[in-house]
């Protein structure tokens, strides 16, 4: 017996029970615990079989996160598994709620496991940039075969109790709500069959076919090229899969603590580890406790039926969130309605949705021109045309209608949010909800809090986050707010670099290899210059470009050609235009450029415009910015975003390359105060928290 753990004998089978809260994640005390009652069990000559059970909300959910970084305490999870697979009597482990990582590597160090119909299981490593280093990537092949086991952890995904059966994961599946009984009716056959005890670790049938198979594994790695792009854990992962068909199992298991121990080590999982507490990071706001009053949100309004509205209305949607659309005419409205029935169907067409989901989605739209219609609305987001005139003019006709206590929101990109509130006389009502497009897809909102936003819309809208699966970070007003304001100067290096005689390319694809998906000229391409061009007086290349018709990928091709597969070349004609544009405006030439500049010079300034966010208290930690940056411009996950990915480059090398550029170029590149400082100090933007 310990604070955590029962023992206990049933008919003959010892019943070890963990409990300890919340979710039994695999601490020391834990672990303490689990091997005591193994030990117990094989100490009382009357215990035939072993069933591992935990008591709460489920099995154990992982390792101890709290422990990450600390030095490890006695047994360690590897010594645990090790320890309990060697027992002579059969052990089951009754499985409820999640297994997951070590959860299910303890599971399946035991001889035989059965599980609710509601549990699931899963290897989940890899989304920390780490594998299951207790054996998970020797054992789970020997139980599923090579390529069921690639694809599991690999993907870090779910498996849920039917397919876990199926697969061979799990060997029963309890009928009724008493696990434990089960558990222990299933030990007392396994005592009664005198059924052999097989370790999962003798097994060889699975992986046998597959020995000296190379062809299995390049597959896997040519099929997963685009997505494992980057990313350092799915391939040691492979290689741990293989090394289980091929070696020993005691050298796999070596192979296995070898690669593991080189993912911890990599700057790759550090960032992914990193990424994983930031995200549960953004809802801290220190003003706003957890217990801070919420109003109720069971419709929605929204105003504006474009690209943005659009995709607004089906996150409410998708939430089962009734929401009344408004426009300006009946024929934009009805064009509105149609592009959301189409993405629905579009998705249905893909198995996302099912037909029937589709018709209940829209079946919650009222469609009207009438801003009557929102007098009883709980909360009202206004997506119109990006101009301060009709913004306030949108906000003052809400202010006449909308009932007390309605929250008025606005998804401006650029506009001062104070100025919007003004409009009404009721700022304290008032709030961004900042959606990225395409904005059902995206996950980043920024929640913008203008001076006068009450604290209630903040923890409503953080908790409203939640509900419709968006990432929240909050930020105060200024031009672009987070992440615009930041990535806004990846743009104008790249502008200014192809001036200079850098070819657009060189740059895409340097930007592709930092782990972007593309470039920002590519980017461009794709979105439609025309929506990148318009508003902008000086002449422009892009300008330049939509004057002759060139609107990227939808019409004539853009800063490239096309051809029918979509393969794109750069375009003479744009690198004319560029010409042209440099000419007139006299930029000295400096085509030079090797890939360390262009990195230095398109996003040492991102860093720069962040840490000048964190000065003006725009951002309320480094941390934000970096979760702002990665899921609302897909920054790569395993660079940690721009200040993470600062703080690995070294804020000294990054501060006096800017005081290059500074005296070379432009004094937009002069390092921030705040930054020279933290260089100076030693310090890290990613910890900066205020
Ligand atoms: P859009 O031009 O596609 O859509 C705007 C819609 O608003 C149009 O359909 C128009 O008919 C309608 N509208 C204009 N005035 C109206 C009024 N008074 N009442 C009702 N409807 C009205 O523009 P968009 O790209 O969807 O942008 C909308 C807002 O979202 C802007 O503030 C923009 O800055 C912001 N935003 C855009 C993006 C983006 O990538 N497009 C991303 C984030 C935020």
């Amino acid at each position: 017996m310990t604070d955590v753990m029962k023992f206990e004998v049933v008919d003959g089978v010892g019943v070890i029970s963990i409990d300890s809260p919340p979710v039994n994640a695999l601490g020391v005390a834990v672990r303490r615990g689990i091997r005591d009652g193994f030990d117990m069990a094989w100490a009382d000559e009357n215990v035939k079989a072993i069933v591992l059970i935990c008591d709460g909300r489920t099995f154990f959910a992982g390792a101890d996160i709290s422990e990450f970084g600390k030095p490890p305490q006695e047994p360690s999870l590897p010594e645990l598994v090790t320890h309990m697979e060697a027992s002579l009597i059969p052990t089951v482990a009754a499985i409820h709620g999640t297994a997951l990582g070590g959860g299910l590597e303890v599971a399946i160090h035991c001889h035989h496991r059965i599980a609710l119909p509601t549990a699931k299981v899963g290897l989940p490593e890899a989304h920390l940039g780490l594998l299951p280093g207790a054996g998970g990537t020797q054992r789970l092949p020997r139980m599923v075969g090579v390529p069921t086991a690639l694809d599991i952890i690999t993907s870090g995904r779910h498996v849920g109790a039917t397919e876990a059966l199926k697969l061979g994961v799990i060997d029963a599946i309890a009928n009724s709500d008493s696990l434990r009984d089960e558990a222990v009716a299933y030990a007392k056959k396994l005592v009664a069959d005198d059924a052999p005890v097989v370790r999962i670790r003798d097994r060889d049938d699975l992986i046998a076919e597959h020995r000296g198979d190379a062809a299995v594994f390049d597959n896997f790695r040519k099929k997963g090229a685009r997505k494992f792009r980057g990313f350092k854990a799915p391939e040691n992962i492979i290689k741990c899969i293989e090394a289980a068909v091929n070696l020993p199992y005691e050298e796999g298991l070596k192979e296995e603590r070898r690669l593991f121990m080189e993912l911890h080590d990599s700057i790759e999982s550090q960032a992914q580890r990193y990424v994983f507490f930031a995200e549960r990071q953004t809802s801290r706001i220190p003003d706003v406790p957890k217990d801070t009053p919420t109003r109720d949100v069971k419709s929605a309004g929204v105003i504006g039926a474009g690209t943005m509205g659009g995709g607004i209305t089906m996150n409410f949607l998708n939430a089962g969130i009734p929401v009344t659309l408004i426009e300006q005419t009946q024929e934009a409205l009805d064009r509105g309605v149609s592009v959301i029935r189409k993405n629905y169907e579009n998705s249905a067409k893909k198995g996302r949705v099912t037909a029937e989901q589709v018709d209940q989605r829209m079946a919650l739209i009222s469609p009207s021109t009438d801003y009557n219609d929102l007098s009883n609305t709980d909360l009202i987001i206004e997506a119109v045309f990006e101009t301060m005139p009709i913004k306030k003019d949108v906000f003052g006709k809400l202010d006449e209608i909308a009932r007390d206590g309605a929250i008025l929101a606005s998804n401006t990109s650029y506009l001062d949010l104070d100025e919007i509130a003004a409009s009404t006389k009721r700022p304290q009502d008032v709030i961004g909800l900042h959606f990225f497009s395409p904005a059902n897809v995206m996950p980043l909102l920024e929640i913008v809090r203008g001076e006068k936003t009450g604290k209630d819309l903040i923890n409503t809208a953080l908790k409203l986050a939640k509900k419709i699966g968006k990432s929240p970070v909050v930020s105060r007003v200024c031009h672009g707010f987070i992440a615009n304001r930041v990535m806004t100067v990846r743009g104008r290096e790249a502008d200014a670099m192809i001036l200079e005689g850098v070819a657009p390319d060189l740059i895409d694809r340097v930007i592709y290899d930092y782990g972007f998906a593309m470039g920002p000229f590519q980017m461009r391409d794709l979105v439609g210059l025309d929506v990148i061009g318009r508003g902008s007086n000086e002449k422009t290349v892009a300008g330049e470009l939509v004057a002759r018709e060139r609107l990227g990928q939808k019409k004539n091709g853009g800063y490239y050609d096309y051809d029918e597969n979509r393969k794109a070349t750069l375009s003479p004609i744009a690198v004319d235009i560029i010409r042209e544009v440099a000419q007139e405006k006299g930029v000295p030439q400096n085509p030079g450029a090797t890939e360390d500049d262009i990195i230095a010079r398109l996003l040492y300034p991102v860093v720069n415009e962040g840490a000048k966010l964190l000065d003006e208290g725009i951002a309320i930690r480094g941390s934000d910015i970096d979760i702002a940056c990665i899921k609302g411009y897909n920054w790569p996950i395993y660079r940690g975003g721009p200040m993470f990915w600062a703080d690995t480059v070294g804020l000294d090398k990054i501060v006096s390359k800017l005081g290059e550029l500074a005296s070379a170029h432009d004094e937009a590149f002069t390092p921030s105060p705040f930054l020279e400082k933290l260089a100076k100090d030693g310090g890290r933007l990613s910890a900066v928290s205020q």
